[in-house]
């Protein structure tokens, strides 16, 4: 039987890999972190609850990569570096082979981002894990909602629409070939976050708003134009479909790609002369970066087709409580 703090010391305490900003990781009261001089924190949470936010019985190693990735991409969203994490976690048991796939795909993306686990708590409960990560960034150049200025590109990175696809295969409500599924379905269980992407955004003025699309474009694209008091024009056939989506039909291509969820790419704001510049950004990144769209001073979301029509798509973003 494992005991709590036999599973945190097996599980989640490693050898430190000595990050500049963590005075003290995991086995005290509290960790300490000391920030860059000059430098701000940023700071977020995310929770992942079985059955809402994953299938029961999601393979545990794509679970760890998903709950800090996540997470990581808020911290892109605005534009920050990341530098540690908390993990608090309620079990229903203590399974050895769950907690060695769930640990092992966490501390392959905390590695690759050179985020460290530096506390959290563990009990006994309904499946659930919750994260919070800390970034820095230098005053003045977070992304904020608030930023957009009419006048402003819209813009997505990456593509979307393909995790809501292999969503819509699992629900039975899509069918795609098994090679279309194993195309698609990564973008569900293993999502990128864009933190290169969000920092060269950042670090080079290059954008004034942004967030990250986890509830499908249209609700999302909506918080950045409610905090910015402005409006938008977009392009619905500009919106860059995943791979598999781009081989369906036109409805349902919208539909995904408009309002799909759990994309984590990034949508910002930023004027016109910086289009080059961006351009750069994302090939120096290797992120695609499509702009779609343009802010507006009439505030709501309107919709064209590539013909510049208007167009009625009758769609929403997810909520949790309405949905
Ligand atoms: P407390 O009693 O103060 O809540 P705990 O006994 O729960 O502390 O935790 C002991 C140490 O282990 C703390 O440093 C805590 O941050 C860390 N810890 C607990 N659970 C986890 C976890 N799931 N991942 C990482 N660290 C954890
Ligand atoms: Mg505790």
């Amino acid at each position: 039987m494992l005991s709590e703090f036999d599973l945190i010391k097996q599980y989640f305490q490693r050898p430190r890999p000595g990050h500049a900003s963590t005075v003290l990781g995991i086995g005290d009261d509290c960790a300490l972190l000391q920030p860059t001089p000059g430098r701000q924190m940023a700071i977020s949470s995310d929770m992942l609850v079985e059955g809402r936010h994953f299938f029961a019985g999601a393979d545990a190693r794509m679970l760890g990569h998903k709950s800090l990735a996540v997470n990581l991409s808020d911290l892109a969203a605005m534009g920050a570096r990341p530098t540690a994490f908390t993990l608090a976690l309620a079990l229903p048991e203590a399974k050895r082979d769950w907690l060695a796939g769930f640990s092992a795909g966490l501390f392959a993306i905390a590695d690759a981002f050179g985020c460290e686990l530096i506390g959290g708590d563990t009990t006994k409960g309904p499946l659930t894990i919750c994260i919070t990560v800390f970034g820095e960034l230098s005053p003045g150049q977070a992304l904020r909602r608030a930023a957009a200025q009419v006048g402003d590109e819209v813009w997505i990175s990456g593509t979307l629409g393909d995790a809501r696809l292999a969503l819509g295969a699992y629900w039975h409500e899509q069918t795609l070939t098994p090679e279309q599924l194993a195309l698609a379905a990564p973008r569900m269980h293993m999502p990128t976050p864009r933190v290169a992407l969000g920092r060269l955004l950042a670090e080079g003025g290059l954008a004034h708003a942004a967030l990250d699309i986890s509830d499908g474009l249209i609700g999302d694209l909506g918080h950045i134009l409610a905090a910015s008091n402005v409006g938008a024009t977009l392009d619905a056939d500009a919106l860059p479909a995943g791979p598999v989506l781009a081989t369906q039909d036109q409805a349902l291509r919208r539909r995904f790609t408009v309002a799909g969820g759990d994309d984590y790419e990034l949508c910002f704001t930023a004027p016109p002369h910086q289009r080059q510049a961006i351009l750069q950004a994302g090939l120096a990144c290797a992120t695609p970066v499509t702009r779609v769209g343009t802010i507006d001073a009439l505030p709501g979301l309107r919709w064209v087709d590539s013909a510049g029509r208007a167009l009625d798509l009758g769609l929403r973003g997810w909520d949790h409580f309405t949905s």
